[in-house]
């Protein structure tokens, strides 16, 4: 590898591909057989503590990132676990502790953790699956590239694995990002 090699810094898009486990060495998911991720680095497209630790790397490297919650998906809010009426889920069927489900709120469905069934109502943890968790990523650089003129105005990377993919931790971005359709791009996307 050259000297040469573009390193990650701001504005730049990155390509990687990662294998996660949480603390206990239980494997929660990778990228292995799937496009690698891309993100455009200085913009918070990815948990901010992996964010920070990918800097100053280049094509090739691996390395090991262990975020703690506060840099991730934030601690557990006791407050996220709710009793809910059942007719507010979609697609309810047949309940039992421990099953995701998805629930309609303000903001349109959402995913929770049934924590117990009653007749009429379900009691639901809303917190992030991984919320409280600290995340050991293992990381291989694929590509460091810099950002295109659109890309820069967007504020997040284009093309396979970018924007939208279906790896997208961040919650504000859980919908597909196809430009020109519903997705107004003239303002900033404030995360
Ligand atoms: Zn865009």
């Amino acid at each position: 590898m050259s000297s040469e090699a573009v390193k990650v810094d701001a504005d730049k898009v990155v390509t990687f591909h990662y294998s996660l486990r949480d603390a206990d060495d239980a494997f929660v998911e990778s990228s292995e057989g799937k496009d690698p991720v891309t993100y455009m680095h200085g913009h918070a497209n990815i948990v901010p503590g992996l964010e920070e630790q990918m800097a100053g790397k280049q094509p090739g490297d691996k390395f090991t990132a262990s975020v703690p919650p506060e840099q991730a998906y934030g601690l557990r809010d006791p407050n996220a676990v709710q009793r809910v009426p059942i007719k507010h889920l979609v697609n309810a069927g047949k309940l039992a502790a421990g099953q995701t489900v998805a629930v309609n709120t303000r903001e349109g469905p959402r995913h929770a953790l049934v924590v117990k069934v009653g007749h009429f109502n379900v009691d639901l943890d809303l917190n992030h699956p991984l919320a409280g968790k600290t995340l050991v990523f293992a990381i291989e650089i694929v590509d460091v590239r810099d950002a295109t003129a659109e890309e820069l105005q967007h504020g997040h990377a284009h093309g396979p694995g970018g924007h939208g993919h279906d790896h997208d931790h961040d919650g504000d971005h859980a919908h597909d990002h196809e430009h020109g359709a519903d997705h107004d791009h003239a303002h900033d996307h404030g995360h």
